[in-house]
């Protein structure tokens, strides 16, 4: 076989899963859920549940989702796993905060995507407000008050580089990354208006030159 054919069929086999029918390590589910390519380096197909629990420090993968009867991947954010998942801020062990039990809906732009996902925010009394516990999380508040979106530090630094070396514009830049969160239907993605990635950026770049 050509080489050219080898290639092709072995990226083929990365849309079937074989291992649909066959149970997780955990032994509580079945393996439906993978990592998108450009996130873990070779996950093991797992359940939604270990799925969740290995990606709390790694919440901005995507999850690729088997669909048995269609024998498709589809992919989602890591809020839509398990009956909804939450991204906590400040508990490092990754376990829920006990002080509270609200998540907000949050829209966050990272290298790979614009995710629309859930945010906890710590309600315990010693805790930091809202900017600091975005910012303790690397993320760039969008807005100063009611806070529903942020700007990963990764994505502010990547837009950064890729504006000084190939004069990309924040428009091209936030499109390139709307399509790469979804190239079929992209309109659908939540969009961040380009007169905020600059403002953002701008502040940015000023308060991390020394970095
Ligand atoms: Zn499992
Ligand atoms: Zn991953
Ligand atoms: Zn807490």
């Amino acid at each position: 076989m050509a080489l050219e054919e080898r290639l092709q069929e072995l990226i083929l086999r990365s849309y079937d899963n074989p291992y649909a029918d066959k149970l997780c390590k955990c032994g509580k589910g079945f393996c439906l859920v993978s990592c998108r390519y450009d996130g873990c380096f070779r996950y093991p197909i797992s359940c939604e549940s270990c799925y969740v629990k290995e990606h709390y420090r790694n919440p901005f993968h995507w999850a690729l989702v088997w669909l048995p009867d269609k024998a498709i991947w589809v992919q989602r954010d890591f809020s839509q796993l398990c009956g909804g998942s939450a991204i906590q801020l400040e508990h490092h062990d990754g376990l829920p905060c006990s002080g509270t039990k609200n998540d907000t809906g949050f829209i966050i732009t990272h290298t790979n995507g614009v995710h629309d996902t859930r945010v906890r925010f710590c309600g315990c009394l010693d805790a930091p407000d809202h900017i600091e516990q975005l910012m303790n999380a690397s993320l760039f508040p969008a807005t100063t008050l009611d806070h529903k979106s942020a700007f990963t530090h990764a994505v502010l630094k990547q837009f950064h580089m890729h504006n000084l070396q190939s004069k990309c514009g924040a428009y091209d830049y936030i499109y390139s990354l709307r399509r790469l969160t979804d190239n079929v239907t992209t309109v659908k993605v939540p969009v961040s208006h380009f007169q905020l990635v600059y403002t953002i950026l701008t502040v940015f770049r000023t308060h991390t030159k020394h970095f």
